[in-house]
C-alpha cells in the first residue's frame, strides 16, 4: 500500500504514547496517578443527562440530524453568547454547531489553506492547530509563546513576508497548556494585525467558564472588529464535564461560519440531536455546576501548586483553565522530569516539549483527577528530595 506524505508526517498524538505508559504500569500492579489528560473527571450533570435520555427516546431523533445543527441549539448559544459577554449573535449566520471543538478546528483549516498557504500557530500549542494545517498542504509558522512575554505571541516578531503570506492565525486564551489569560487590549491588537495582512483569526477559547478567584475571561468577539475577520470556537466540553458527548460550537464572522458549515456538509452530519438537546439544556438551564466545579479544581490546584512548591519548584497558579504549567527544576528537561516523576513516584505528567519546542523547560499538570487521588499525588511529593539532575 502506498499511504499519503501526511500519514508518515503525523507524529503519534501526544496523549497515545501516555496512555500507553500508563497502562503498561498499570497492568505491572503500579499504582499510577495521572495529571496528563485534560478530561474532567466529574460527571455530566444529571439535569443535562436527564434530558439526554428523555431525548434518545424520541424516534425523530434517531434520524440524520442537519449538518449545520437544530435551530433551537443555535439560538441557545446565541442567548448564551448574549448573557454572558454581551455579544449579539444571529443564530441563522453567526453560530455552527460542531461535534467537538476539535472537529471544528481541524476542519476550519480546510477554509483558508491551500497547498503552501500559511498559518500562524502558538508554540506550545493545542496540536491541532498545526496537524489541520499539516492535513490542508499547508504550514505552520510557530509563534513562540514564551514567559517573558506573559504567555502571548510578539506580533512584532513575525516577519515580514510570513505576515503578508499568512491567511490565519490560531489563538487560544485561556491557554493550553500554559494556562494564561489575555485582556481586549491584547485582543485589539491581534484584529489590527489581522487587518493590516488580511489574516482571519480564529480563537479557541474552551476555558472560558474554568476559572478562579473572581476571575473572569472574555471572549475574543467582546474585542472591537472582532466579527470582521474572526471565529471563536467554544464547547460544551469543560465547562459542563461533556467531553464524551462531543459537541461545540463556533461563533463569529458570518462568512467564515459558512465557509466551515460548507466543509462539514460534505463530510459529517453533524451532532446527534439527543446530544444537542442536552446541550440546550446545558446552555439554558441551571448554571451551578460552573462554580461548582471551579471550587473543585481551586481546592486541587491549591494543594497541588503547594506540593510542588514544596519540592523546590517555581509556579504561579493559574487564573483559569485546567492546567498547572510549571518549569522544571535547572538541569532537567521536560521529557527527564516526567520520565523521573513517573519512574519515582509513579506520577504522570505531560512533558510541555510534547506541545512544541518552545514548551521545552515545563510541564503541564491536570487537576481533572479525582480529590484522593490528586491528595495520594501530593502525599508522594511531601518531603520528597529531588535526585540530582541528569548529567550530560
Ligand atoms: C479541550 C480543548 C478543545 C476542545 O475540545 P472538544 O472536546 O473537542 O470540544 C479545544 N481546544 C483546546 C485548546 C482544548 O484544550
Amino acid at each position: 500500500m502506498r499511504f499519503a506524505e501526511r500519514i508518515d508526517k503525523l507524529q503519534p498524538y501526544l496523549f497515545v504514547e501516555i496512555t500507553k505508559k500508563i497502562k503498561q504500569k498499570r497492568s505491572e500492579g503500579v499504582d499510577v496517578i495521572t495529571f496528563a489528560i485534560g478530561d474532567p473527571d466529574i460527571p455530566t450533570p444529571p439535569h443535562i443527562l436527564g434530558k439526554l435520555v428523555e431525548a434518545a427516546h424520541e424516534p425523530a431523533n434517531h434520524r440524520y440530524p442537519e449538518s449545520e445543527g437544530l435551530p433551537e441549539f443555535r439560538q441557545a448559544i446565541a442567548d448564551w453568547y448574549g448573557g454572558r459577554f454581551g455579544i449579539s449573535l444571529d443564530q441563522q449566520t453567526e453560530v455552527l454547531p460542531l461535534i467537538g471543538g476539535k472537529e471544528g478546528i481541524g476542519h476550519m483549516a480546510l477554509c483558508f489553506i491551500d497547498p503552501g498557504d500559511i498559518a500562524l500557530v502558538p508554540d506550545p500549542g493545542y496540536p491541532v492547530y498545526s496537524v489541520g494545517t499539516m492535513f490542508a498542504g499547508g504550514e505552520s509558522y510557530f509563534m513562540p509563546l514564551l514567559e517573558e512575554n506573559d504567555w502571548l505571541p510578539d506580533l512584532d516578531s513575525i516577519p515580514e513576508q510570513i505576515a503578508k503570506k499568512a491567511k490565519v492565525m490560531w489563538l487560544n486564551y485561556p491557554n493550553n497548556p500554559t494556562s494564561a489569560v489575555a485582556d481586549l487590549d491584547f485582543f485589539e491588537k491581534i484584529v489590527d494585525f489581522a487587518k493590516s495582512y488580511d489574516v482571519a483569526i480564529c480563537h479557541d477559547g474552551p476555558y472560558s467558564e474554568v476559572a478562579y478567584d473572581g476571575y473572569k475571561p472574555v471572549s475574543f468577539l467582546q474585542t472591537k472588529g472582532a466579527m470582521d475577520v474572526s471565529v471563536e470556537f467554544h464547547s460544551l466540553s469543560k465547562g459542563y464535564n461533556m467531553t464524551g458527548w462531543r459537541v461545540g460550537m463556533a461563533v463569529g464572522n458570518a462568512e467564515m461560519i459558512n465557509a466551515l458549515m460548507r466543509v462539514k456538509s460534505n463530510l459529517d452530519s453533524g451532532i446527534p440531536q439527543a446530544i444537542q438537546i442536552a446541550g440546550i439544556e446545558a446552555l439554558t438551564g441551571s448554571q451551578d455546576c460552573i462554580a461548582e466545579n471551579n471550587a473543585i479544581y481551586k481546592r486541587r490546584r491549591d494543594r497541588l501548586v503547594e506540593a510542588l512548591r514544596g519540592i523546590g519548584m517555581q509556579i504561579t497558579p493559574p487564573k483559569a483553565s485546567l492546567y498547572v504549567w510549571a518549569r522544571v527544576p535547572d538541569g532537567y528537561s521536560s521529557a527527564d522530569f516526567a520520565t523521573m516523576l513517573l519512574e519515582e513516584k509513579d506520577i504522570v505528567v505531560t512533558p510541555g516539549s510534547g506541545y512544541g519546542e518552545y514548551g521545552e523547560g515545563y510541564i503541564r499538570l491536570s487537576l481533572t483527577l479525582p480529590d484522593k487521588q490528586l491528595d495520594k499525588a501530593v502525599d508522594r511529593l511531601t518531603g520528597w528530595r529531588l535526585p540530582a539532575a541528569p548529567v550530560r
